[in-house]
């Protein structure tokens, strides 16, 4: 493993406070609704466990998951479902939860396909931004932290499947 995790970008407590303000705004907005929270495997599943258990009201989790990086980390734009959803949609308000939005790619797609199943919404909440990597235009409702165009690992980010686990967003850097 030649790239390890170096200086903290986000720290934990940063992390948690943001968690918290996203968590409440969407409180607010989906009182009396119909909330499906959708997490894209596998890097939200940190973030998606920490929201959701902070947003008071009743809710159902599901999860997608779709080809990523690899084991690189420049995007290929090439995206895939391997795990669909297990529930039916149609109708529903529906919340898709992304650990970060680079490209815009990814979530062009998923949205895209969830949204020939006819929800009565859909928005997104991603934790991380890097608005200067945008390639297509979306619009992330519930954003964590924009953030300059690194590579970040940790809280459920990956680098060749290692580092999800820390507790902070750190920079990934050369050893
Ligand atoms: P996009 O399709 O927007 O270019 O890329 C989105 C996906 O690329 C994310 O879900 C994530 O898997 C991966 N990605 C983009 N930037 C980073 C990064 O800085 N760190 C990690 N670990 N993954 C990233």
């Amino acid at each position: 493993m030649k790239a390890k995790p170096g200086r903290v970008l986000i720290g934990r407590r940063e992390l948690d406070r943001r968690v918290d303000e996203l968590a409440r705004r969407i409180t607010e907005d989906y009182r009396d609704r119909d909330l499906v929270v959708v997490g894209i495997l596998k890097g939200a599943f940190v973030f998606l466990a920490d929201l959701v258990r902070r947003v008071d009201l009743p809710l159902e989790v599901d999860f997608v998951a779709v080809s990523s990086y690899g084991k690189d980390t420049e995007s290929s734009g090439v995206v895939r479902i391997i795990k669909d959803l297990d529930l039916d949609i149609r109708g529903r308000d529906v919340l898709l939860v992304e650990d970060i939005v680079d490209t815009g790619l990814t979530l062009q797609y998923i949205a895209r396909i969830l949204r020939q199943r006819e929800p009565a919404s859909l928005e997104i909440c991603a934790l991380l931004n890097k608005p200067e990597a945008r390639k297509v235009d979306i619009e992330v409702k519930y954003c964590g932290f924009d953030i300059p165009p690194l590579f970040v690992v940790g809280y459920g980010l990956d680098y060749a499947e290692h580092y999800r686990h820390l507790p902070y967003v750190g920079v990934l850097e050369e050893a």
